[in-house]
C-alpha cells in the first residue's frame, strides 16, 4: 500500500481499526496523540484587491466561525509592507508603509466606503483604522500581512499564509504560502496552468518553505480549464472543487465539478500518477456580501499540527475532505476499505454514496464547440458517464465501501436529502453541487 494512501485511524475512529494490519496500527498510534482536524479556508479576497471589507474584519469573523487555517489570496499582490499609494500626491506619506487606498462613495461593489471602515473600527476600536486627508481626498491605511498576523494568528488555532491569486484573462491559480508574486500569461487556457507551476516550482521550491499551487474555480468563467489540462500535467495536486464564483448555465453532457475530478483521477490511477486533490474554498470578496456568500466551502485537514508543513503534508498525502457545511468526523482507508463517518449540525435525512471508476472505462472526450460562449470559443470536453459512476449508496450518516478487483479508486460523498446547491446567483446559475455536503478525497489499493 502506497503511503499517501493510509490514514490514520482517530481515537474516534474505531470504526475502522479492525481491519488495519498490525503495522500500521502501530504507526497509528504513535501519530494519534495529537492529530485533528483543522478547518480551513484557502481563497479570499479583502480591499488589498477587490473584496469589500478591510482585511481585519474578514479575519475577526473567519475565526470568530472556528476557522484554523486562512489565506487571502489577493488578485496578483501580496498584502506587503512596502509603500503602495494611489494617489498623485505622496506628500503625506512619506515614510509610510502599506497600502494607503483612498475612501470612495458607494457604488462599485468593492469600493473602500466609510460603512467599511465603520465596521473594522466598531470592532477594534476608533484607532485601528488610520487614516489621511490629502488634496486627492481621504485615504485609508490597509494592513499589511505581518501586522494581520500579528494581530490574528494563534500558534494552536489560527494559521495565516501569505498568498496571492494569479489573475489572468484565462486561467485563475492560488500560490499559498509565497512571498513573492509572478504574472504569466499564454495563448491557451492550459498552457497558463502549465507554464505557471513550473515557473511556481522555479521560484519558490529554493525558498526553503512549503508552498501550494491550486487550480481556481475550473469552471468560471466559462469552462476556463478542462480536464485535459490537469491530465497533461500530473504534478499539479489540487484543483478548487467548490468555489462560489463558478456560477454558469451548464451545457448538457459537459464536464460538471465532479466529473471533471474523477476525469483526472481515473486517467491518473490508470497511469500510477498521484491523484488531484479537491480544495473547498468560498472566494470570500466579503463576509456581509450577499453576491458571493463566505463560509459555504471549506476545506477540513487532518494534521499533527497547525504549520504550513503539517497542512501541506496532509493535504498532499490526501488527509483531508472537502466541505460545503457538512463536518466529517472520521475517514479511514486501510488500502482496500474507504469509511467515512459525518457529523452533522443539521437536523435531517443524510446520506453517503461512494463513487469510482472501473478499470476498463472508455477515455474518450466528446467535444462540446462553446461559440456561444461569452470571451472566446473554446472546445469543452465531456466525458462517459460511466467515469465517476456511483457504487454504493448508504442512508445516515457513515457508510463503507471494499475496493474490488477491477475498481481504480473509490471516493465518498455525504449529503442531506432535499439540500439546497451552493447559491451563485439567480435563475439557472447555480452550482450543481449542494449545500451541508462533504466530499472525502479518493483513494486506491
Ligand atoms: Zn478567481
Ligand atoms: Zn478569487
Amino acid at each position: 500500500m502506497k503511503r499517501r494512501d493510509f490514514l490514520r485511524a482517530t481515537a474516534a475512529g474505531a470504526l475502522a481499526a479492525p481491519l488495519l494490519p498490525n503495522l500500521l496500527t502501530d504507526v497509528a498510534k504513535a501519530a494519534e496523540p495529537t492529530a485533528r482536524w483543522y478547518k480551513g479556508n484557502l481563497h479570499a479576497h479583502s480591499q488589498w484587491s477587490d473584496g469589500q471589507d478591510l482585511p481585519e474584519v474578514a479575519l475577526a469573523e473567519y475565526k470568530k466561525r472556528g476557522y484554523n487555517f486562512f489565506a487571502f489570496t489577493e488578485h496578483n499582490v501580496l498584502q506587503q509592507n512596502d509603500f503602495k499609494f494611489d494617489g498623485k500626491d505622496a506628500k503625506p506619506f512619506d515614510g509610510e508603509t502599506s497600502r494607503w487606498k483612498r475612501l470612495a462613495t458607494p457604488g462599485v461593489r468593492s469600493n473602500l466606503t466609510e460603512d467599511r471602515v465603520r465596521k473594522a473600527r466598531e470592532f477594534f476600536g476608533e484607532d485601528s483604522v488610520a487614516m489621511k486627508e490629502t488634496a486627492e481626498g481621504t485615504f485609508v491605511r490597509l494592513k499589511p500581512f505581518t501586522e494581520l498576523n500579528e494581530q490574528f494568528g494563534d500558534k494552536e488555532n489560527f494559521l495565516l499564509m501569505p498568498a496571492f491569486e494569479m489573475t489572468t484573462p484565462w486561467a485563475h491559480l492560488n500560490l499559498i504560502n509565497v512571498e513573492e508574486t509572478f504574472y504569466l500569461d499564454d495563448e491557451k487556457i492550459g498552457g497558463v496552468v502549465s507554464k505557471s507551476y513550473d515557473k511556481a516550482r522555479e521560484m519558490y521550491d529554493g525558498a526553503g518553505k512549503p508552498w501550494l499551487f491550486m487550480v481556481n474555480h475550473p469552471l468560471w468563467q466559462y469552462y476556463n480549464e478542462q480536464p485535459s489540462d490537469l491530465i497533461a500535467r500530473p504534478e499539479v495536486k489540487f484543483f478548487e472543487f467548490t468555489n462560489n464564483c463558478t456560477a454558469y448555465p451548464f451545457i448538457p453532457g459537459a464536464w460538471t465539478p465532479e466529473s471533471f475530478w474523477d476525469v483526472v483521477n481515473a486517467y491518473r490511477a490508470s497511469h500510477d500518477q498521484d491523484f488531484l486533490y479537491g480544495t473547498g474554498t468560498d472566494d470570500s470578496h466579503g463576509v456581509y456580501n450577499t453576491g458571493f456568500v463566505a463560509f459555504y466551502g471549506w476545506t477540513g485537514v487532518r494534521a499533527t499540527e497547525l504549520t504550513p508543513k503539517a497542512i501541506f503534508d496532509a493535504m498532499n498525502r490526501g488527509d483531508s475532505y472537502i466541505s460545503t457545511g457538512l463536518e466529517l468526523e472520521d475517514v479511514t482507508f486501510d488500502g482496500k476499505t474507504l469509511c467515512v463517518k459525518a457529523k452533522p449540525e443539521k437536523e435531517g435525512k443524510w446520506r453517503v454514496e461512494f463513487f469510482g471508476t472501473k478499470k476498463d472505462y472508455d477515455p474518450t472526450p466528446k467535444y462540446f464547440d462553446a461559440k456561444a460562449g461569452p470571451k472566446m470559443n473554446r472546445r469543452i470536453e465531456g466525458y462517459s458517464e460511466k467515469i465517476g459512476e456511483k457504487l454504493a449508496t448508504f442512508d445516515g450518516t457513515e457508510g463503507s465501501y471494499t475496493l474490488k478487483s477491477d475498481d481504480l479508486y473509490v471516493r465518498a460523498r455525504v449529503t442531506r436529502v432535499g439540500a439546497e446547491p451552493v447559491y451563485l446567483g439567480t435563475g439557472a446559475d447555480k452550482s450543481p453541487l449542494p449545500t451541508d455536503a462533504a466530499w472525502t478525497q479518493p483513494y486506491r489499493g
